[in-house]
């Protein structure tokens, strides 16, 4: 169906993109998608039309009627008919030099493996569609060369290195001696009293602006990354140092300056607050731990006190990263058949899949019961599951919320979360998908949370995450339509990268 107000703008792109057809002759590489649904994001609601598009040398050159590409001469056409054409999809918050299935240890001893996996992972984010992934704690930048080595692989994004308070989150699980090695460039924040700068550093390195500069300038990131973890739900004393909120403020007003968004871990109702009260521009996670987990885990009523938080992160149009998949990936370690899962082979490789059905591949389910300090001994692997359930069931319910209240929700996974293979690249995105659907998120909100709002929160909109001239052919030919089933995100039948067209299976590991 067309509204008079769409007819009126698809003419207008007409007659723009006719002049461009006859003034530029067809190139050998011209790709013609012939009669396709188009449903472009970045209209508001999203209305499918029927269109053919153009891509010239990378690049949406022409969408319209088929009277409007006369002068075309595309080499390759694709016949679209009974299919949807939807931007590439973008993951936000992935951690590429993290493996799936391995921790740094088992990593080491099975080089031959990881040097697979790597080989492999920008094919399984492209298997699932996934043209742009934000790596948002990046520790090795010669991981990530060698990612953009590959031939094909999606745009990668990097927020660089996290930004730490001294002896912070992530610095703290570090061993002292390795600290100042391993983040030199940490903040310091002068607004904690308990914070000293240990002798002989020249505090000019640390300020806020100092360390946004070296994110920025040095590591090439183009958003950051701070922590704010208050405990794991009163699981474990807080025992690393807190940024202060006036530093955190700080650090957001520096961001701001030179136009990179800044991301907070925040997990719990009281980080989610902190948040909100410093301005951070994107809450990296759903709310999980409403208080502690002694008093809140059989809780399924958001209380009132969170409910409202959630409304004002809504309005005040925060990004919002739910991540289920961090949580619901421990939960699956204790779902027995995950690894029967018929999607995994496309994404790992054989012989890795083969060794996490090992008694050593099962690592994970060792590690979360000691983690746990005997509370699930002689607990079932379902029961266990169940426990887990219910911490996915408060994200769904507080996501559901900045759903409801018109929020800037993001699409992001958290892959690999705590190396876990249950967090499988790109197939960890279709598994994301699933829990927004189970929580009540509509498909529309999901295909805009995972293309153009995505875009904006990272500001990459002028390139990609909608379907319009212009942009980058970055774009995903479905047999099924999104807006009305989840399963589309696995009917991809063409993956469309810089305006060449493959088959989905070219990047399967199966291959
Ligand atoms: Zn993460």
């Amino acid at each position: 169906m067309f509204t008079k107000a769409s007819v009126f703008f698809a003419s207008i792109l007409i007659l723009l993109v006719s002049s461009v057809l006859t003034q530029t002759p067809a190139r050998e590489r011209d790709l013609l998608i012939r009669d396709v649904t188009v449903l472009d994001p970045a209209s508001e609601p999203i209305r499918p039309f029927q269109a053919s598009v153009l891509i010239r040398q990378g690049r949406i050159v022409f969408i319209g009627s088929k009277s409007g590409l006369k002068g075309a001469n595309a080499a390759r056409v694709i016949d679209g008919r009974g299919r949807y054409l939807i931007p590439g999809l973008i993951d936000s918050h992935t951690h590429l030099a993290n493996v799936a299935g391995l921790n740094r240890g088992l990593a080491k001893r099975h080089s031959d493996l990881v040097r697979e996996y790597r080989r492999q992972l920008p094919r399984s984010y492209l298997y699932f569609g996934y043209t742009t992934v934000i790596d948002v704690n990046v520790h090795s930048p010669e991981i990530l060369e060698q990612i953009k080595e590959a031939p094909v692989r999606p745009e990668v994004l990097t927020c660089g290195q996290q930004v730490e308070v001294l002896n912070g989150f992530m610095m703290a699980e570090t061993p002292p001696e390795e600290r100042l090695n391993e983040f030199p460039r940490f903040l310091h924040d002068r607004f904690n009293p308990k914070a000293v700068l240990p002798i002989g550093l020249d505090p000019r390195g640390h300020t806020p602006a100092a360390v946004v500069r070296t994110v920025t300038e040095v590591q090439g990131g183009q958003c950051l990354k701070m922590a704010h973890e208050n405990g794991f739900g009163g699981t474990e004393d807080v025992t690393c140092e807190m940024p202060s909120k006036e530093i955190v403020r700080k650090v957001a007003l520096e961001a701001e300056k030179v136009g990179v968004p800044l991301m907070l871990h925040a997990s719990s109702f009281e980080s989610q607050k902190f948040a909100l009260d410093t301005g951070v521009d994107i809450i990296a996670h759903g709310m999980w731990h409403w208080g502690d987990i002694s008093e809140y885990l059989e809780v399924t009523e958001l209380p009132a006190d969170h409910r409202a938080l959630l409304k004002r992160i809504a309005d005040a149009g925060t990004g919002y990263q739910p991540t289920f998949r961090v949580i619901a990936g421990q939960r699956d370690v204790f779902v027995d058949d995950f690894l029967a899962n018929p999607a995994l082979p496309h994404v790992y490789p054989r012989r890795m899949l083969e060794w996490l059905s090992t008694e050593e591949g099962r690592w994970q389910e060792r590690n979360i019961k000691k983690y746990a300090k005997g509370f699930f001994d002689g607990k079932s692997n379902a029961e266990i599951a169940a426990f887990m359930q219910l911490m996915v069931d408060k994200i769904g319910i507080s996501a559901k919320v900045i759903a409801d209240s018109d929020g800037f929700l993001l699409f992001g996974t958290d892959t690999p979360s705590s190396n876990a293979h249950t967090n499988p690249p790109g197939l960890n995105g279709f598994l994301e998908m699933q829990e927004w659907q189970k929580a009540g998120i509509s498909l529309e909100a999901l295909l805009k949370a995972a293309t153009i709002s995505n875009a904006r929160a990272f500001g990459i909109e002028s390139n990609v995450g909608s379907v319009r001239p212009g942009m980058r052919a970055d774009l995903l030919l479905l047999r099924n339509d999104p807006l009305k089933d989840l399963s589309a995100y696995d009917s991809i039948d063409f993956v469309i990268k810089n305006g060449r067209a493959f088959e989905r299976a070219a990047f399967s590991a199966a291959k």
